[in-house]
């Protein structure tokens, strides 16, 4: 089945492609800066995928992510992509994301968080899927690690000792979030004959 992927995130792509490997997944032509004014992960993937299908008529996947600190209030969630741009007056840098998130958790010992990722498809007008799944972990004290992106050197996984920086990319796709997700939405898939 081809599914064209309503996201610029060439990060997120990798993941998807290699996760969703019975799907071919092709990137658009077009742009997909689609404005997230929903309140939920659901809500935003939703929104992009219908941006998407609305523009090419074609089947499309979205993928809305991000991370919940539960001890922040739930920062930064659904808002894990411009998180801090408000307080800076400018878009901040991963790593400066990285640090604000670390400095807001000194001193606080509650430091679970969970990894979110929303998966919508929309094969035609009438036949919408949608996946959600979540990736547990704990705030680390410093960033470690080089793989995977975004918020993955700050969050530390105690069971494997590592950080999700640290897992190799099978391992990150066989436990995170969207590896979970991904799994979930092509098991759904495979019922449908496109
Ligand atoms: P979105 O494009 O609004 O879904 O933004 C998602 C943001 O959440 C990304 O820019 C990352 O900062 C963060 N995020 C989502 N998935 C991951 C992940 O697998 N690892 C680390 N950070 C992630």
């Amino acid at each position: 089945m081809k599914l064209y992927f309503a996201s610029g995130n060439a990060h997120k792509h990798e993941e998807i492609i290699r996760i969703m490997d019975t799907c071919t997944i092709i990137k658009p032509l077009v742009s997909c800066d689609f404005d997230e004014t929903a309140d939920t992960f659901i809500g935003n993937a939703e929104i992009k995928a219908r941006g998407l299908y609305n523009m090419i008529g074609e089947p499309v996947l979205a993928d809305d992510s991000g991370l919940v600190i539960p001890a922040l209030g739930g920062e930064p969630g659904i808002y894990s992509a411009r998180y801090g741009t408000e307080e800076a007056g400018r878009p901040l840098t991963q790593d400066e994301k990285n640090q604000l998130i670390l400095s807001k958790m000194k001193g606080i010992t509650d430091r679970r968080c969970y990894f979110v990722a929303a998966l919508v498809v929309i094969l035609d007008e009438e036949r919408i899927l949608s996946v959600q799944e979540r990736f547990e972990g704990v705030i680390a004290h410093e960033p470690a690690g080089a793989g995977g992106f975004g918020y993955d050197p700050i969050v530390y996984l105690p069971n494997l000792q590592r950080s999700v920086a640290e897992l190799t990319e099978s391992e990150k796709d066989r436990f995170s979030h969207r590896g979970l997700a991904g799994a979930a939405m092509q098991r759904i898939l495979q019922n449908y004959n496109i």
